[in-house]
């Protein structure tokens, strides 16, 4: 069902942190600048996953439990923006003159990689009520812009797309290691859903099992095609255009609406017009 992708991905310039995260820088430009040092004192990493994952008894959903992101960088001032290039390497995340897209390992994440070695599975289903395994997984943080004020709706097309494509090439890289089952690249966006800096970016989230809801639209999906033997997104597509009540934007290449069962008081759907 799913198509490869024709365009051929750019390949980041990769570097490490002070503390042995990985920084990867993504451009536009053919002869972008070199990623400079990190010379930031900073803590080494735990050796062992700083968070946990329960399981949930009574629904079986695995629960990400993350006591640390309490301490998290906690809306700093502005000259103080961890995500601002910083050529000095000593104040920010970026070790850089400037950049276009960089995508680096969160420093306070909810799943990590760390001790789990080379392989890595959740335990089976059991009637165990307290199920624990280590929050294995990956977090990234990614800078939309360098600029410290905006949004990723006043970004370029090409700022925009360079973006979408690291969402690409982050999906397909984490995807392909072992023990990741879902890659999920999302920004929430304002203060009162938590975001505690005001610098435009987003999180890369790499989970160990597939979420609830993914699962929910995966199983609908394949009822969908093996009892209608169509596609369910285009089909969804195709009813709204034909309805057009709720249709909101439609261009050559999108379409945006109002879903049939909103969840949320303002809720919007984008659809590519071609299957992709
Ligand atoms: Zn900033």
């Amino acid at each position: 069902m799913t198509q490869p992708l024709a365009r051929r991905l750019p390949e980041p310039q990769r570097s490490e942190l002070a503390d042995g995260r990985e920084i990867l820088f993504f451009s536009n430009s053919a002869t972008p600048p070199a990623p400079l040092a990190d010379h930031r004192d900073l803590p080494s990493r735990p050796t062992s996953t700083p968070t946990e994952l329960r399981r949930d008894p009574r629904t079986g959903d695995w629960v990400i439990i993350a006591p640390a992101r309490q301490e998290r960088t906690y809306k700093p001032p502005r000259q103080m923006c961890p995500l601002c290039p910083d050529p000095s390497g000593q104040s920010s995340e970026v070790p850089a003159e400037d950049y276009d897209v960089v995508v680096f390992e969160n420093r306070f994440p909810s799943l990590s990689t760390a001790h789990a070695g080379s392989s890595f599975a959740l335990p089976e289903a059991s009637t165990e009520l307290e199920v624990v395994a280590p929050g294995y997984g990956r977090c990234e943080v990614v800078c939309f812009t360098s600029e410290h004020d905006g949004s990723f709706a006043q970004l370029s097309p090409a700022q925009a797309r360079l973006v979408i494509d690291t969402w690409a090439h982050r999906a397909a890289d984490l995807l392909a290691r072992d023990g990741v089952e879902e890659v999920f690249c999302f920004e929430n966006r304002g203060e009162e859903i938590g975001v505690t800096l005001a610098h435009p970016h987003g999180q890369i989230y790499a989970y160990p099992f597939r979420t609830d809801r993914t699962s929910a639209l995966l199983a609908e999906a394949g009822r969908y095609r093996a009892e209608a033997g169509a596609d369910l997104f285009e089909a969804i597509l195709a009813a709204e255009v034909s309805d057009g009540r709720r249709i909101l934007v439609r261009t050559e290449h999108t379409t945006a609406f109002v879903p049939f069962a909103a969840r949320w008081p303002a809720e919007v759907h984008i659809y590519p017009n071609r299957h992709v």
